[in-house]
């Protein structure tokens, strides 16, 4: 029995999500190029496929799961669970309007045209707040309908914004923030499910891993009472004795975004040589 995986066959997810399993410990056969790679380490079978196909693959079972982008799991709106998030692949859904233009904001958009790849999702969008638009849809390029007059604004996706300040764009309003998902089918077997499990189990122990930090310091016995109370650890700080008297090594796990001011707060209470080492794979 193999779970069935569908990633993207090249493009912006495609490195990373080869990434994510290779991290996972999954050690595919085959290179990329290929429709289909399998693992010789883990009951998992890759299928290499455009982006736009993965959530119909996931509902029709032909995939068991996918990794896409939020933006085209909603679009699609086909069946299927979202699982996980992944961290990347980040970017938004947004409007988008001409610079030098009178049209600024979405309720300028009334009786005009708006050209995307996300009609279904921006349909949705414009229906919530109550704007009357045509829709174009295209698919690809969409930045450019503006000034070749085939839309006066448009709606796509954007990362840093600068796609659309080369094309004379001004991003608007946020329809959607998006990031690489698992989606699963929804009647997935208890063996297919079970390895899911484990995949996930995985994934959130580099997840975990990412945003912590394992910090090791060195104090004076005297004050490792209130440099313990500011550590947390996963159970307690670890302390070892150090080879000179009356000194301490203390060991942690600290989370990234309590980093910086616990640092500051050990450093008062007298702690030295303090190191911070990235943790590869975390399970609490
Ligand atoms: P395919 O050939 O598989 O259809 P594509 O051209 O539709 O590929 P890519 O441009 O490779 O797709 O983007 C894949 C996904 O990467 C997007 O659907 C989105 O989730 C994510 N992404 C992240 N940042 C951006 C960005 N700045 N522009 C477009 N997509 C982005
Ligand atoms: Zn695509």
């Amino acid at each position: 029995m193999k779970l069935k995986i569908a990633i993207q066959k090249s493009g912006r997810l495609h490195e990373e999500s080869l990434h994510l399993l290779k991290k996972c410990g999954i050690r595919l056969n085959s290179g990329t190029g290929q429709l289909k790679a399998e693992a010789d380490n883990f009951p998992i079978e890759v299928f290499f496929l455009r982006d736009d196909d993965i959530p119909q693959y996931v509902e029709d079972a032909v995939a068991d799961i996918g990794i896409v982008g939020e933006n085209v799991f909603y679009e699609k709106n086909r069946k299927a669970k979202l699982i996980k998030k992944l961290g990347f692949g980040k970017c938004r859904l947004s409007l988008a309007y001409p610079k030098n233009k009178s049209l600024q904001r979405l309720q300028d958009l009334n009786g005009k045209r708006i050209a995307t790849s996300y009609p279904f999702l921006l349909a949705k969008f414009l229906k919530q707040n109550h704007v009357r638009a045509e829709i174009h849809e295209i698919s690809g390029s969409v930045e450019i309908a503006p000034s070749i007059g085939l839309a006066d604004a448009i709606c796509d996706l954007v990362s840093s914004g600068s796609t659309l300040l080369t094309n004379g764009l001004k991003e608007g309003e946020i329809i959607l923030q998006s990031e690489a998902v698992i989606v699963a089918n929804k009647t997935l077997s208890a063996a297919k499910q079970a390895i899911l499990k484990k995949l996930t189990f995985r994934i959130n122990a580099l997840q975990q891993a990412q945003s912590n930090k394992y910090i090791l310091l060195n104090a004076p016995n005297a004050k490792l009472e209130k440099i313990c109370a500011i550590l947390p650890g996963m159970k307690s700080p670890t302390i070892l004795p150090l080879a000179q008297k009356g000194w301490s090594s203390v060991h942690s796990v600290v989370n990234e975004n309590e980093f910086w001011e616990i640092i500051e707060e050990l450093k008062t209470q007298g702690a030295q040589g303090i190191l911070v080492v990235p943790i590869e794979k975390m399970i609490s």
